[in-house]
């Protein structure tokens, strides 16, 4: 797969199909600045950036990394990221020392045979819901723990249509990575509130219809036992 638009600027960069298998999906937004959502695994970075690039950007511009949660397939391009182009890191409080530890249980990078460097955060996402202003566009950070206790999803409305970025809500629920059966319960709840139109997930790529979307968030409630 190629990286693609999937509304007016909002585009894929990455994920299993298009940089790494290991890697989680990876989103652009082009809002005057760039915001990137998620980094993937850390072994693709090259290929991310050059995505950006054959998309018409300069990754120079790349200002945001908004990170879903502290796990590897996730957060690994982060350190060569930051360090290229300065973006600043935004990630859930509760979901910052796995990261600035490089704890390997807690970021997953164990599971993953490789390991995360201690990284420090630039800012930590401390409320129910926090939003972002760039160039006017309202981005919302909601906290939605379960998968682990600092997982956030983030949506926003452009064009008349929500936009609903919802990594690893498929789980997997582990002891390890600190996961809350109750949590996870309430927090899709509210996802499910959103009545999103487009869900960006984060290892199945795309569900464009409000239907889908909502069907996708109640088969794992289904599964999980939370309905
Ligand atoms: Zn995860
Ligand atoms: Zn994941």
């Amino acid at each position: 797969m190629k990286p693609s638009e999937i509304v007016k600027d909002v585009f894929i960069v990455g994920g299993p199909d298009i940089t790494d298998g290991r890697d989680g999906c990876i989103y652009l937004m082009n809002l005057g600045e760039l915001i990137l959502i998620d980094t993937g695994a850390g072994w693709s970075v090259e290929n991310i950036i050059s995505n950006i690039k054959k998309l018409g950007f300069d990754p120079k511009n790349l200002a945001k990394i908004l990170l879903t949660h502290c796990h590897i397939d996730h957060i690994g391009g982060v350190p060569e990221i930051k360090k290229r182009f300065g973006a600043k890191i935004y990630i859930h409080k509760l979901d910052t020392p796995p990261l600035e530890n490089g704890d390997p249980v807690l970021t997953a990078a164990k599971w993953y045979q490789t390991s995360f460097p201690p990284t420090p955060v630039d800012v930590k996402l401390n409320s129910p819901d926090e939003t972002l202003i760039v160039s006017g566009q309202k981005i919302v950070c909601l906290h939605t723990p379960g998968h682990t206790p600092g997982s956030i999803s983030i949506y926003l409305d452009k064009d008349g249509k929500r936009i609903l970025f919802g990594q690893d809500l498929h789980g997997p629920l582990l002891e390890e990575f600190g996961s809350n059966l109750e949590e996870y319960g309430r927090s899709t709840k509210n996802l499910l509130n959103l009545e999103a139109d487009i869900l960006c997930e984060g290892h199945f790529g795309i569900y464009k219809t409000k239907k889908d979307v909502k069907n996708y968030i109640l088969s794992y409630r289904r599964q999980y036992g939370v309905e």
